[in-house]
Formats: structure tokens, sequence, C-alpha cells
């Protein structure tokens, strides 16, 4: 059975061909690796294929799926946890399955959060550069202790949650607002509306999907309520925020700092090298401008442990299928 992955990076192939070879020594697939991400111009390179791969940045859109269907394709694996990037109504009326990797790694997201959080904080990133230019002076490099902090954390799944245990050993004052609580999280901290921890908190970190109630989550009404000089943390999906309106807040010094793993318009920018280019996104190029914002590349996922799980699950899924045509990670519409 063969299985076109789309928008392949040498680490996939890395994990991917690992997992296929030491874990389904019964039946092994043959796997196309793809460096195009998957668009309506792509889909025409999975002709021969049984099933294809995704992440979080391939379009599988109605169109998409309609090529697949005529392909002769009706898997769909997500190597990811979100689902936001396919038209699940269009798949499930085409016949197509749509399988995803649910949890691989909570930590790996929510430990990330703790990096950029710690990063810009204690300015480490600074840091590292200043010594190794012999440059050992302080001035710019003070930061706040993070135990006595309150951290509001919006969504109380599993990376909320496991935020939520780290930021209890630091000492925090954990909120949340999440509209199906968790009894887990009652061990670490309280529940309360959005405005009061948005008023409250001295962080405030995203780990809710992207959804049509969560787009823009964050706006310029929802900045105002938040503490002057707080520092934003975004982990989950890009368009959770309205960055202009991120903009507007840091230069008015109402936002303290800003973090961010993912970028509404992070499609044509993420994943590859692009340092010898002119980057286009004027709204990014001026979140870069800014000393207090911190961008990483979506890469909270990136760790050795979640790698292979996201490859296990993501095999497994379609080995399930394949022997009883359903798995527990298949993804429908609400
Ligand atoms: P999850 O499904 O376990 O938890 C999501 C939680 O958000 C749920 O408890 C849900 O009730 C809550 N929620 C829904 N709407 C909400 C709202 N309006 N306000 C507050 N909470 C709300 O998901 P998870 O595994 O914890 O992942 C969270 C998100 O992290 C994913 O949707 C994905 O977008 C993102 N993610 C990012 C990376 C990365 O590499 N940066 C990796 C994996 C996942």
């Amino acid at each position: 059975m063969k299985l076109t992955l789309f928008g392949a990076q040498r680490y996939d192939r890395t994990f991917f061909d690992r997992v296929n070879r030491d874990a389904f020594t019964d039946q092994q697939f043959v796997i196309d690796y793809q460096e195009a991400l998957l668009t309506e111009a792509t889909v025409a390179l999975a002709k021969g294929s049984d099933a294809i791969c995704v992440f979080v940045n391939d379009q599988v859109t109605k169109p998409v799926l309609e090529a697949l269907k005529d392909l002769g394709i009706g898997v769909v694996l997500l190597r990811c946890a979100g689902y936001n990037q396919i038209d699940l109504a269009a798949a499930q009326a085409l016949g197509i399955k749509v399988a995803r990797v649910p949890a691989y790694s909570p930590e790996a997201v929510a430990e990330h959060t703790l990096a950029l959080i710690m990063t810009l904080n204690r300015h480490t990133h600074r840091a590292f550069n200043r010594v190794r230019e012999g440059n050992f002076s302080l001035d710019g490099l003070l930061g706040q202790n993070l135990h006595g902090k309150t951290v509001g954390l919006i969504g109380t799944g599993k990376i909320g949650l496991a935020a939520a245990r780290i930021f209890k050993g630091f000492g925090c004052r954990v909120l949340a607002s999440d509209p199906v609580p968790s009894a887990e999280f009652k061990a670490y901290g309280e529940y309360v509306a959005l405005d009061v921890l948005l008023a409250q908190s001295d962080i405030v970190s995203l780990h809710c999907p992207l959804l049509p109630a969560t787009h823009h989550l964050i706006n310029a009404e929802h900045l105002a309520l938040m503490k002057q000089g707080a520092m934003l943390v975004n982990t989950s999906r890009g368009a959770l925020v309205d960055t202009p309106a991120l903009i507007a807040a840091l230069k008015s010094r109402k936002l303290g700092a800003l973090a961010i793993d993912v970028y509404e318009q992070e499609g044509p920018l993420f994943f590859q090298d692009r340092s010898f280019e002119i980057i286009d996104d004027e709204v990014f190029q001026r979140l870069m401008s800014f000393p207090n914002v911190l961008v990483t590349g979506h890469q909270g996922f990136f760790t050795t442990e979640a790698m292979t799980e996201i490859a296990t699950v993501t095999l497994g899924n379609w080995q399930t299928l394949l022997q009883t045509g359903t798995c527990v990670n298949l993804v429908v519409p609400d």
C-alpha cells in the first residue's frame, strides 16, 4: 500500500522510515515523500497512492478532496492534532476518511511554551549573543520571577493541563477558562470567566483549538482587558489572535511582551529556509521589529518523543483503517 506524504521535511523521512521499518514489520508501507504542500496544483502528485498524509499548512479544500476522490484515494492521514485545514464536511460527503494524531506529546508544546516565556522574561537569547562577543553587561537583561505570578491558560485540554502542571510547579497562581472544564485542572488552579482571566493574568497563554468561535479570540477588545504590560503567548494556532491588533497593543505598550510559535499567515513562510529571500509579509516584518517579541516557526511539537509518536500513530491509524474500516482517531464534522 502506498502513501504520498505532502510537505515532507528531512525529519519526516527520518521518523516515518524508522517507524515503518521497526514497528510495522508485518505490513510495511511504501511512502512517497513530496516536498510540495498539498494544494489544487499539487494534488496530482498523489496519483497511484492509496492514501495521503498532510500537516498543518496543507490545504485540504473541497476541490482538493474531489481531486483525491477522482484519483481513487479514500484516506487522508493528518500527522497533527489540529484539523482546521481540512473541509471535513466535503470529506464526509465524498466518503473520504480522515484520521489525526490527537495527542503526540502535550508536554512537548507545554515545555516550548515555558521556553518562550523564560527566553522573553530572562532575555537568554540576548545574553547568549552578548557573552559570545565578550559583553558581560547586564543592562537590559532584567527579568522577573515567575514564582508568584498569575498565569492564565485559555484551554485546559491536553496541552493546557501539561502547562498547568508546569506553572503550578513554578509556584504560579494558575487561572483558566474553558467551556469544558477539566476535573484534573482543579488540582492546579481555578476556572474564571475569560474577562477575569485577562484582567488578572501577568501571562496569558493560548491552548484552545482554532474554531469559528475562537477565530481572533484575542482581538483589540480582549487586549484592552489585559493587565498593563502583560505577556501573551500563542503556541496553538495563528488565527486565534488578530495580529494587527497585537501590533497596536505592542506599540501602545499595553502588551508588554509577545511570544508566538504560530502565525495566521505562516503557510508561505514557515518550515523552509528563507534566509536568502526578501520576506514580503509587512505584518510579520513589523512583528520582528519589536525587541519584546519572540517568534519561533511552529516548533512546539518538535521533539524526538513527539515525532516518534506522530509517525507511529499516523501509520497505525492507516493500518487500523485498512484492517477494520474505522479507527478511534477518525475526525468527523461536529
Ligand atoms: P485538546 O483538544 O486536548 O484541548 C483543547 C481545549 O480547548 C479543550 O479543553 C476545549 O474545551 C478548549 N476550548 C475550546 N474552545 C475554547 C474556548 N473558546 N476558550 C477556551 N478553551 C476552549 O487540544 P490540545 O492537544 O491541548 O491542543 C490545543 C491546540 O494546540 C491544538 O488545537 C493545536 O491548535 C495546538 N497545537 C500546537 C502545536 C505546536 O506545535 N505549536 C502542536 C500541537 C497542537
